[in-house]
């Protein structure tokens, strides 16, 4: 019925690009050919050592770490980030989540990952959104990785007002002890992946990582949609 219903809106209302708004022509999902081909890929996945890597050694405990695209003003990433952000797209969240675990798993470095653990949202932020974008990210690597994913080890306990995409990222240093432990069992001896969309400061993974310690036997890996600069 869903589908049903999915499909005769589709034949009403073109759907129309995420990014450029172009109409998407048959075959094409959220965002077009175009904009797909368009999107600034880091080339990090395959790499040690890489720019990720870089800016969160020597704060966190980690086996491998990677940003798949790169997150500039103005560009098609960013525009994508704000249509999953603001723009209720939760079926590009699970499109990007696919590319990611396509990116994951040509590398061949990720393969060890048993869990997949998404950043978390505050509770009410989740209810306000309808869904936590990294939780989606990990739902589309899951349907390529075949990973099962966590949502109840982590919680953030502190909230703080929905921004702008751009305060929101410039706010990222304000996250010290805004996480907890909840579920540490489900953790131990695992070597998770721990999601986020936008990798800045590393202040958000670094806050998670500090959370995970004691863990007995955890390994943590840490793959971000995209990264900020170029
Ligand atoms: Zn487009």
């Amino acid at each position: 019925m869903r589908s049903f219903l999915d499909s005769l809106l589709q034949t009403i209302l073109p759907c129309t690009c995420a990014s450029c708004g172009d109409v998407l022509m048959p075959g094409e999902k959220q965002i077009c050919i175009n904009c797909l081909a368009d999107l600034a890929t880091t080339r990090y996945t395959g790499h040690n050592d890489n720019r990720t890597e870089r800016l969160l050694s020597g704060r966190i405990a980690f086996a491998n770490a990677t940003s798949i695209f790169f997150f500039r003003h103005g560009n098609t990433v960013q525009k994508v980030v704000h249509a999953m952000k603001f723009h209720g797209n939760s079926d590009l969240c699970l499109l990007m989540g696919r590319q990611m675990g396509l990116d994951l798993l040509a590398s061949g470095r990720f393969d060890d990952i048993d869990l997949l653990v998404p950043v978390p949202l505050h509770w009410w932020r989740r209810i306000q959104r309808g869904y936590n974008q990294s939780e989606l990210l990990c739902r589309g690597i899951a349907q390529v990785m075949q990973r099962e994913v966590n949502t109840r080890a982590l919680r953030r306990h502190r909230y703080t007002q929905q921004q702008s995409l751009q305060a929101s990222l410039d706010r990222e240093a304000n996250v010290q002890d805004a996480f907890s432990l909840r579920h540490p069992e489900d953790l131990v001896g695992r070597h998770i992946l721990l999601v986020d969309d936008v990798l800045t400061t590393g202040a958000t993974i670094s806050s998670c990582c500090q959370a995970l310690n004691g863990v007995e036997g955890l390994t943590v890996s840490i793959a971000t949609l995209c990264i900020a600069g170029k």
